[in-house]
Protein backbone atom coordinates (compact mmCIF):
# COMPACT_ATOMS: atom_id res chain seq x y z
CA UNK A 1 0.00 0.00 0.00
CA UNK A 2 1.62 3.35 -1.06
CA UNK A 3 0.44 7.04 -0.01
CA UNK A 4 -0.27 9.11 -3.50
CA UNK A 5 -0.54 12.41 -3.90
CA UNK A 6 -2.47 13.02 -7.20
CA UNK A 7 -2.66 16.83 -8.65
CA UNK A 8 -5.00 17.43 -11.54
CA UNK A 9 -4.29 20.39 -13.66
CA UNK A 10 -7.45 23.17 -14.85
CA UNK A 11 -7.88 21.52 -18.34
CA UNK A 12 -8.50 18.12 -16.30
CA UNK A 13 -10.83 19.05 -14.01
CA UNK A 14 -12.64 21.55 -17.01
CA UNK A 15 -15.82 20.01 -16.94
CA UNK A 16 -18.17 17.86 -14.57
CA UNK A 17 -17.83 14.80 -17.06
CA UNK A 18 -13.47 15.25 -16.98
CA UNK A 19 -14.61 15.74 -13.10
CA UNK A 20 -15.61 12.50 -13.03
CA UNK A 21 -12.90 11.01 -15.17
CA UNK A 22 -10.78 11.73 -12.39
CA UNK A 23 -12.74 10.43 -10.09
CA UNK A 24 -12.83 6.88 -11.68
CA UNK A 25 -8.80 6.90 -11.27
CA UNK A 26 -8.99 7.83 -8.35
CA UNK A 27 -11.28 5.02 -7.14
CA UNK A 28 -8.73 2.67 -9.14
CA UNK A 29 -6.00 3.89 -6.71
CA UNK A 30 -8.42 3.70 -3.76
CA UNK A 31 -9.57 0.30 -4.75
CA UNK A 32 -5.64 -1.26 -4.93
CA UNK A 33 -5.62 -0.34 -1.21
CA UNK A 34 -3.77 3.03 -1.87
CA UNK A 35 -4.51 6.25 0.58
CA UNK A 36 -5.09 9.23 -2.06
CA UNK A 37 -4.65 12.92 -1.47
CA UNK A 38 -6.23 14.97 -4.26
CA UNK A 39 -4.81 18.54 -5.34
CA UNK A 40 -6.94 19.86 -7.44
CA UNK A 41 -6.68 23.50 -9.50
CA UNK A 42 -9.42 25.58 -10.65
CA UNK A 43 -11.49 24.96 -13.62
CA UNK A 44 -9.79 25.71 -16.73
CA UNK A 45 -10.08 29.18 -17.41
CA UNK A 46 -11.82 29.63 -14.18
CA UNK A 47 -8.60 32.03 -12.39
CA UNK A 48 -8.55 33.82 -15.39
CA UNK A 49 -12.02 35.22 -15.62
CA UNK A 50 -11.62 36.25 -12.02
CA UNK A 51 -8.49 38.28 -12.91
CA UNK A 52 -10.61 39.93 -15.50
CA UNK A 53 -12.90 40.52 -13.05
CA UNK A 54 -10.90 42.06 -10.28
CA UNK A 55 -9.63 44.14 -13.18
CA UNK A 56 -12.80 45.32 -14.26
CA UNK A 57 -13.03 47.14 -10.58
CA UNK A 58 -9.26 48.39 -10.63
CA UNK A 59 -6.39 47.86 -13.20
CA UNK A 60 -4.12 47.62 -9.97
CA UNK A 61 -6.37 45.56 -7.54
CA UNK A 62 -5.66 45.19 -4.10
CA UNK A 63 -3.55 42.20 -3.63
CA UNK A 64 -5.39 40.76 -0.43
CA UNK A 65 -8.61 41.33 -1.47
CA UNK A 66 -7.48 39.77 -5.45
CA UNK A 67 -6.42 36.18 -3.29
CA UNK A 68 -9.67 36.68 -1.45
CA UNK A 69 -10.86 36.49 -4.81
CA UNK A 70 -8.79 33.67 -6.92
CA UNK A 71 -9.20 31.23 -4.16
CA UNK A 72 -12.45 30.57 -4.85
CA UNK A 73 -11.74 29.06 -8.08
CA UNK A 74 -10.33 26.00 -6.12
CA UNK A 75 -12.94 25.60 -3.60
CA UNK A 76 -14.99 24.65 -6.39
CA UNK A 77 -13.59 22.07 -7.62
CA UNK A 78 -12.61 20.36 -4.43
CA UNK A 79 -16.32 20.36 -3.43
CA UNK A 80 -17.42 18.60 -7.23
CA UNK A 81 -14.76 16.50 -6.73
CA UNK A 82 -16.26 15.17 -3.42
CA UNK A 83 -19.53 15.10 -4.83
CA UNK A 84 -18.50 13.14 -7.41
CA UNK A 85 -16.24 10.55 -5.31
CA UNK A 86 -19.40 10.38 -3.53
CA UNK A 87 -21.14 9.33 -6.02
CA UNK A 88 -19.29 7.06 -6.95
CA UNK A 89 -19.38 5.43 -3.66
CA UNK A 90 -16.24 6.57 -1.90
CA UNK A 91 -15.56 8.70 1.36
CA UNK A 92 -14.59 11.68 0.63
CA UNK A 93 -13.77 15.21 2.24
CA UNK A 94 -12.56 18.58 0.80
CA UNK A 95 -10.10 20.87 2.28
CA UNK A 96 -9.25 24.84 1.71
CA UNK A 97 -5.78 25.42 2.13
CA UNK A 98 -6.28 27.14 5.09
CA UNK A 99 -8.62 24.24 6.68
CA UNK A 100 -5.66 22.14 6.32
CA UNK A 101 -3.96 24.04 7.46
CA UNK A 102 -1.27 25.29 4.86
CA UNK A 103 0.76 28.09 5.98
CA UNK A 104 2.08 30.91 4.11
CA UNK A 105 4.07 33.91 4.29
CA UNK A 106 1.86 37.17 3.48
CA UNK A 107 3.50 38.01 0.36
CA UNK A 108 -0.22 38.18 -1.77
CA UNK A 109 -0.39 36.71 -5.06
CA UNK A 110 2.96 34.70 -4.48
CA UNK A 111 3.19 33.79 -1.13
CA UNK A 112 5.53 30.78 0.15
CA UNK A 113 4.66 28.09 1.96
CA UNK A 114 6.20 28.11 5.41
CA UNK A 115 4.70 25.01 7.26
CA UNK A 116 1.68 22.48 6.64
CA UNK A 117 -0.37 20.57 9.99
CA UNK A 118 -0.87 17.67 7.97
CA UNK A 119 -2.55 15.88 10.79
CA UNK A 120 -6.09 16.02 10.17
CA UNK A 121 -5.67 14.77 6.91
CA UNK A 122 -4.00 12.03 8.26
CA UNK A 123 -6.70 11.26 10.13
CA UNK A 124 -9.20 11.40 7.69
CA UNK A 125 -6.65 9.19 5.49
CA UNK A 126 -6.40 6.36 7.83
CA UNK A 127 -10.16 6.22 8.37
CA UNK A 128 -10.55 5.35 4.50
CA UNK A 129 -10.99 8.36 3.14
CA UNK A 130 -10.09 10.30 0.02
CA UNK A 131 -8.78 13.49 0.66
CA UNK A 132 -8.70 16.76 -1.50
CA UNK A 133 -6.90 19.95 -1.01
CA UNK A 134 -7.43 23.46 -2.80
CA UNK A 135 -4.25 23.68 -4.76
CA UNK A 136 -2.52 27.45 -5.39
CA UNK A 137 -3.76 28.80 -2.07
CA UNK A 138 -2.79 29.13 1.68
CA UNK A 139 -3.18 31.02 5.13
CA UNK A 140 -1.52 33.50 6.67
CA UNK A 141 -0.24 33.89 10.37
CA UNK A 142 -3.19 36.61 10.46
CA UNK A 143 -5.60 34.12 8.81
CA UNK A 144 -5.89 36.03 5.80
CA UNK A 145 -6.17 34.19 2.27
CA UNK A 146 -2.70 33.89 0.33
CA UNK A 147 -2.38 32.25 -3.30
CA UNK A 148 0.80 30.94 -4.62
CA UNK A 149 1.08 32.35 -7.81
CA UNK A 150 0.18 31.20 -11.57
CA UNK A 151 0.77 27.28 -11.78
CA UNK A 152 0.63 27.42 -8.20
CA UNK A 153 -1.12 24.28 -7.62
CA UNK A 154 1.62 22.11 -9.10
CA UNK A 155 3.71 23.33 -5.44
CA UNK A 156 0.70 22.77 -3.32
CA UNK A 157 0.86 19.25 -4.38
CA UNK A 158 4.37 18.72 -3.77
CA UNK A 159 4.02 20.23 -0.47
CA UNK A 160 1.49 18.06 0.26
CA UNK A 161 3.63 14.95 -0.90
CA UNK A 162 6.64 16.19 1.43
CA UNK A 163 4.84 16.91 4.57
CA UNK A 164 2.97 13.15 4.33
CA UNK A 165 5.58 11.84 3.17
CA UNK A 166 3.95 10.20 0.30
CA UNK A 167 5.60 7.67 -2.02
CA UNK A 168 5.09 9.76 -5.01
CA UNK A 169 3.72 12.95 -6.11
CA UNK A 170 1.94 12.79 -9.64
CA UNK A 171 1.07 15.80 -11.66
CA UNK A 172 -1.74 14.61 -14.34
CA UNK A 173 -1.98 17.09 -17.08
CA UNK A 174 -2.84 17.85 -20.50
CA UNK A 175 -0.07 16.03 -21.50
CA UNK A 176 1.41 12.72 -20.88
CA UNK A 177 4.71 13.63 -19.62
CA UNK A 178 7.62 16.17 -19.67
CA UNK A 179 8.66 16.95 -23.58
CA UNK A 180 11.86 17.70 -24.73
CA UNK A 181 10.19 20.79 -25.97
CA UNK A 182 6.44 22.01 -25.71
CA UNK A 183 4.80 19.64 -27.94
CA UNK A 184 2.39 22.70 -29.01
CA UNK A 185 5.11 24.35 -30.56
CA UNK A 186 7.63 21.77 -32.18
CA UNK A 187 5.45 18.49 -33.41
CA UNK A 188 8.32 16.89 -33.29
CA UNK A 189 8.61 17.30 -29.51
CA UNK A 190 9.67 13.77 -27.63
CA UNK A 191 8.66 12.75 -24.37
CA UNK A 192 11.44 12.11 -21.96
CA UNK A 193 10.73 9.15 -19.49
CA UNK A 194 13.26 10.66 -17.39
CA UNK A 195 14.52 14.26 -16.32
CA UNK A 196 16.90 15.32 -13.99
CA UNK A 197 15.83 17.86 -10.94
CA UNK A 198 18.50 20.01 -12.56
CA UNK A 199 16.72 19.88 -15.67
CA UNK A 200 13.74 20.65 -14.96
CA UNK A 201 14.42 23.54 -12.72
CA UNK A 202 16.40 25.22 -15.65
CA UNK A 203 13.06 24.39 -18.09
CA UNK A 204 11.10 25.66 -15.69
CA UNK A 205 12.83 28.94 -14.72
CA UNK A 206 13.37 29.06 -18.70
CA UNK A 207 9.34 29.51 -19.82
CA UNK A 208 7.96 25.64 -19.76
CA UNK A 209 5.05 26.12 -18.14
CA UNK A 210 4.66 22.46 -17.51
CA UNK A 211 5.49 22.73 -13.76
CA UNK A 212 5.79 25.46 -11.24
CA UNK A 213 9.20 26.30 -10.63
CA UNK A 214 8.73 26.06 -7.16
CA UNK A 215 7.46 22.73 -6.68
CA UNK A 216 10.45 21.69 -8.94
CA UNK A 217 12.39 23.47 -5.85
CA UNK A 218 10.37 21.95 -3.68
CA UNK A 219 10.37 18.34 -4.88
CA UNK A 220 14.45 18.53 -5.06
CA UNK A 221 14.86 19.99 -1.39
CA UNK A 222 12.43 17.09 0.33
CA UNK A 223 13.01 14.37 -2.05
CA UNK A 224 9.61 14.18 -3.46
CA UNK A 225 9.38 11.10 -5.45
CA UNK A 226 7.92 13.45 -8.95
CA UNK A 227 5.80 12.11 -11.96
CA UNK A 228 4.02 13.90 -14.83
CA UNK A 229 1.38 11.86 -16.77
CA UNK A 230 -1.68 12.47 -18.62
CA UNK A 231 -5.31 12.99 -17.07
CA UNK A 232 -6.78 12.03 -20.11
CA UNK A 233 -5.02 8.66 -20.67
CA UNK A 234 -6.95 5.85 -18.57
CA UNK A 235 -4.75 2.85 -19.11
CA UNK A 236 -2.88 2.60 -15.71
CA UNK A 237 -5.39 0.66 -13.58
CA UNK A 238 -4.05 2.25 -10.25
CA UNK A 239 -1.46 -0.57 -9.86
CA UNK A 240 1.76 1.05 -8.53
CA UNK A 241 4.19 -1.69 -9.39
CA UNK A 242 7.11 -1.81 -11.03
CA UNK A 243 5.84 -1.39 -14.31
CA UNK A 244 3.63 1.79 -13.53
CA UNK A 245 7.23 3.19 -12.10
CA UNK A 246 9.32 3.03 -15.11
CA UNK A 247 6.66 3.27 -17.79
CA UNK A 248 4.48 6.03 -17.43
CA UNK A 249 5.00 9.62 -17.77
CA UNK A 250 7.87 11.62 -16.95
CA UNK A 251 9.70 10.53 -13.79
CA UNK A 252 11.75 13.34 -12.25
CA UNK A 253 15.16 12.14 -10.88
CA UNK A 254 18.30 12.75 -9.11
CA UNK A 255 21.21 13.00 -12.00
CA UNK A 256 22.58 9.83 -10.03
CA UNK A 257 19.67 7.58 -11.01
CA UNK A 258 20.03 8.21 -15.03
CA UNK A 259 23.01 6.00 -15.93
CA UNK A 260 22.12 6.15 -19.75
CA UNK A 261 24.56 8.40 -21.23
CA UNK A 262 23.72 11.97 -21.42
CA UNK A 263 22.39 13.16 -24.49
CA UNK A 264 24.13 16.87 -25.00
CA UNK A 265 20.47 19.19 -24.88
CA UNK A 266 17.61 17.77 -23.27
CA UNK A 267 15.10 19.77 -23.72
CA UNK A 268 13.99 23.46 -25.40
CA UNK A 269 12.14 25.98 -23.60
CA UNK A 270 11.05 29.04 -24.10
CA UNK A 271 9.45 32.40 -22.78
CA UNK A 272 7.19 34.68 -24.65
CA UNK A 273 6.56 37.16 -21.78
CA UNK A 274 10.03 39.13 -22.51
CA UNK A 275 10.49 43.07 -23.02
CA UNK A 276 13.78 44.60 -23.73
CA UNK A 277 15.00 48.11 -22.24
CA UNK A 278 17.91 49.85 -23.76
CA UNK A 279 19.81 52.78 -22.62
CA UNK A 280 22.11 54.36 -24.59
CA UNK A 281 25.12 56.78 -24.43
CA UNK A 282 25.33 56.91 -20.49
CA UNK A 283 28.69 57.78 -18.45
CA UNK A 284 30.80 54.83 -17.91
CA UNK A 285 31.55 55.95 -14.19
CA UNK A 286 31.15 53.51 -11.29
CA UNK A 287 27.97 53.26 -10.11
CA UNK A 288 26.10 53.71 -13.23
CA UNK A 289 24.64 50.26 -13.10
CA UNK A 290 23.03 50.61 -9.91
CA UNK A 291 21.59 54.02 -10.77
CA UNK A 292 19.80 52.69 -13.46
CA UNK A 293 18.66 49.21 -12.15
CA UNK A 294 18.62 49.57 -8.58
CA UNK A 295 15.04 51.95 -8.87
CA UNK A 296 13.65 48.89 -11.50
CA UNK A 297 14.67 46.22 -8.74
CA UNK A 298 12.86 49.18 -5.36
CA UNK A 299 9.80 49.20 -8.13
CA UNK A 300 9.64 45.93 -7.71
CA UNK A 301 10.35 44.76 -11.20
CA UNK A 302 12.52 41.52 -11.98
CA UNK A 303 15.22 42.40 -13.98
CA UNK A 304 15.99 38.91 -16.16
CA UNK A 305 19.51 39.49 -18.55
CA UNK A 306 21.21 42.48 -18.44
CA UNK A 307 24.19 43.33 -20.59
CA UNK A 308 26.47 46.54 -20.47
CA UNK A 309 28.70 47.23 -23.88
CA UNK A 310 32.06 48.39 -23.53
CA UNK A 311 32.55 51.90 -22.98
CA UNK A 312 33.65 53.70 -26.42
CA UNK A 313 34.19 57.15 -26.40
CA UNK A 314 33.59 57.74 -22.05
CA UNK A 315 29.96 56.47 -22.67
CA UNK A 316 28.14 53.14 -22.29
CA UNK A 317 24.95 51.26 -23.44
CA UNK A 318 22.84 49.25 -20.96
CA UNK A 319 20.41 46.42 -22.28
CA UNK A 320 18.24 44.34 -20.06
CA UNK A 321 15.22 42.21 -20.03
CA UNK A 322 11.66 42.31 -17.63
CA UNK A 323 8.47 40.27 -17.97
CA UNK A 324 6.35 41.96 -20.62
CA UNK A 325 3.92 43.21 -18.45
CA UNK A 326 5.85 45.37 -16.83
CA UNK A 327 7.27 47.05 -19.82
CA UNK A 328 5.41 49.88 -19.68
CA UNK A 329 5.89 50.93 -16.38
CA UNK A 330 10.08 50.02 -16.96
CA UNK A 331 9.82 52.63 -19.73
CA UNK A 332 8.13 55.23 -17.73
CA UNK A 333 10.62 54.80 -15.21
CA UNK A 334 13.55 54.36 -17.67
CA UNK A 335 12.90 57.39 -19.77
CA UNK A 336 13.12 59.47 -16.09
CA UNK A 337 15.85 57.88 -15.13
CA UNK A 338 17.64 58.42 -18.80
CA UNK A 339 17.18 61.97 -17.99
CA UNK A 340 18.40 61.79 -14.54
CA UNK A 341 21.62 60.13 -15.76
CA UNK A 342 22.47 62.23 -18.92
CA UNK A 343 21.38 59.07 -21.27
CA UNK A 344 21.55 59.82 -24.79
CA UNK A 345 18.33 57.61 -25.37
CA UNK A 346 16.14 55.30 -23.73
CA UNK A 347 14.09 53.05 -25.96
CA UNK A 348 12.51 49.41 -26.06
CA UNK A 349 11.00 46.15 -27.30
CA UNK A 350 8.32 43.96 -25.87
CA UNK A 351 8.45 41.71 -29.39
CA UNK A 352 10.77 39.59 -28.10
CA UNK A 353 11.07 35.82 -26.66
CA UNK A 354 13.77 34.24 -25.04
CA UNK A 355 14.69 30.55 -26.06
CA UNK A 356 17.14 28.55 -24.40
CA UNK A 357 18.76 24.78 -24.60
CA UNK A 358 18.78 23.22 -21.40
CA UNK A 359 21.27 20.13 -20.94
CA UNK A 360 23.41 18.31 -18.18
CA UNK A 361 25.50 16.54 -20.61
CA UNK A 362 26.82 20.37 -21.67
CA UNK A 363 29.16 20.62 -19.20
CA UNK A 364 31.52 17.92 -20.66
CA UNK A 365 30.86 19.33 -24.55
CA UNK A 366 32.65 21.99 -25.76
CA UNK A 367 31.00 23.92 -28.84
CA UNK A 368 27.37 23.94 -27.62
CA UNK A 369 27.23 27.46 -28.15
CA UNK A 370 28.86 28.23 -31.38
CA UNK A 371 26.41 25.28 -32.88
CA UNK A 372 23.66 26.79 -31.61
CA UNK A 373 24.78 30.32 -32.86
CA UNK A 374 25.50 28.69 -36.62
CA UNK A 375 21.60 26.80 -36.39
CA UNK A 376 19.89 30.31 -35.78
CA UNK A 377 21.99 32.23 -37.98
CA UNK A 378 21.66 29.46 -41.11
CA UNK A 379 17.77 30.01 -40.60
CA UNK A 380 18.72 33.89 -40.89
CA UNK A 381 17.56 34.60 -37.28
CA UNK A 382 19.61 37.44 -35.63
CA UNK A 383 20.45 37.10 -31.85
CA UNK A 384 19.53 40.27 -29.96
CA UNK A 385 21.24 38.99 -26.56
CA UNK A 386 23.00 35.93 -24.83
CA UNK A 387 22.94 34.60 -21.77
CA UNK A 388 24.69 31.69 -20.48
CA UNK A 389 25.02 28.80 -17.44
CA UNK A 390 27.07 25.49 -16.92
CA UNK A 391 24.01 23.73 -18.30
CA UNK A 392 21.69 25.96 -20.29
CA UNK A 393 22.31 28.74 -23.16
CA UNK A 394 19.77 31.24 -23.44
CA UNK A 395 19.02 34.07 -26.59
CA UNK A 396 16.77 37.09 -27.25
CA UNK A 397 15.10 37.02 -30.65
CA UNK A 398 12.36 38.80 -32.28
CA UNK A 399 9.37 36.66 -31.56
CA UNK A 400 8.45 36.22 -34.80
CA UNK A 401 11.21 33.61 -34.77
CA UNK A 402 9.82 31.35 -31.98
CA UNK A 403 8.43 28.81 -33.69
CA UNK A 404 11.53 28.51 -36.14
CA UNK A 405 13.95 28.75 -33.91
CA UNK A 406 12.64 26.17 -31.74
CA UNK A 407 11.83 23.76 -34.26
CA UNK A 408 15.53 24.18 -35.65
CA UNK A 409 17.11 23.93 -32.77
CA UNK A 410 15.28 20.47 -32.15
CA UNK A 411 16.76 18.67 -35.10
CA UNK A 412 20.31 20.48 -34.83
CA UNK A 413 20.67 18.81 -31.30
CA UNK A 414 19.26 16.18 -32.52
CA UNK A 415 16.01 15.92 -29.90
CA UNK A 416 14.07 14.97 -33.20
CA UNK A 417 15.19 11.31 -32.97
CA UNK A 418 15.12 11.11 -28.75
CA UNK A 419 12.97 8.28 -27.88
CA UNK A 420 11.79 7.43 -24.33
CA UNK A 421 12.97 3.85 -24.79
CA UNK A 422 16.97 5.16 -25.12
CA UNK A 423 16.28 7.01 -21.94
CA UNK A 424 14.32 4.83 -20.35
CA UNK A 425 16.72 1.78 -18.97
CA UNK A 426 18.81 3.07 -15.90
P1 LIG B 1 -2.29 22.23 -15.97
O1 LIG B 1 -3.53 23.03 -16.19
O2 LIG B 1 -2.55 20.76 -15.93
O3 LIG B 1 -1.49 22.71 -14.79
P2 LIG B 1 -0.44 23.60 -17.75
O4 LIG B 1 -1.06 24.28 -18.94
O5 LIG B 1 -0.02 24.44 -16.62
O6 LIG B 1 -1.40 22.42 -17.29
O7 LIG B 1 0.85 22.77 -18.24
C1 LIG B 1 0.76 21.85 -19.29
C2 LIG B 1 1.20 22.50 -20.61
O8 LIG B 1 2.59 22.82 -20.54
C3 LIG B 1 1.12 21.61 -21.82
O9 LIG B 1 -0.17 21.64 -22.38
C4 LIG B 1 2.18 22.18 -22.76
O10 LIG B 1 1.63 23.01 -23.77
C5 LIG B 1 3.04 23.05 -21.86
N1 LIG B 1 4.48 22.72 -21.95
C6 LIG B 1 5.47 23.65 -22.06
N2 LIG B 1 6.66 23.06 -22.15
C7 LIG B 1 6.45 21.73 -22.06
C8 LIG B 1 7.31 20.58 -22.07
N3 LIG B 1 8.64 20.69 -22.18
N4 LIG B 1 6.74 19.36 -21.96
C9 LIG B 1 5.41 19.22 -21.83
N5 LIG B 1 4.54 20.27 -21.84
C10 LIG B 1 5.05 21.51 -21.94
N1 LIG C 1 -5.70 28.06 -10.87
C1 LIG C 1 -4.37 28.59 -10.68
C2 LIG C 1 -3.82 29.17 -11.97
O1 LIG C 1 -4.47 29.15 -12.99
C3 LIG C 1 -3.42 27.58 -10.10
C4 LIG C 1 -3.12 26.40 -10.97
O2 LIG C 1 -3.86 26.07 -11.89
O3 LIG C 1 -2.09 25.74 -10.71
O4 LIG C 1 -2.73 29.69 -11.97
MG1 LIG D 1 -0.05 24.25 -14.52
Amino acid sequence: MALIVQKYGGTSMGTPERILNVSRRVKRWHDHGHQVVVVVSAMSGETNRLIGLAKAISETPDPRELDQMLATGEQVTIAMLAMSLKSIGLNAKSYTGGQVVIRTDSSFNKARIQSIDESAVRKDLDAGSVVIVAGFQGIDDDGNVTTLGRGGSDTTGVAMAAALKADECQIYTDVDGVYTTDPRVAPKAKKLDRITFEEMLEMASLGSKVLQIRSVEFAGKYQVPLRVLSSFDNENDGAYDDDFKHNVGTLITTESETTMEQPIISGIAFNRDEAKLIVRGVPDQPGIASRILSPVGDANIEIDMIVQNVAADGTTDFTFTVNRSDYKKTLDLMQQIGRDVGAREVTGDDTIVKVSIVGVGMRSHAGVASQMFRTLGAEGINIQMISTSEIKISVVVNEKYLELAVRALHTAFELDRVTGESRAQA
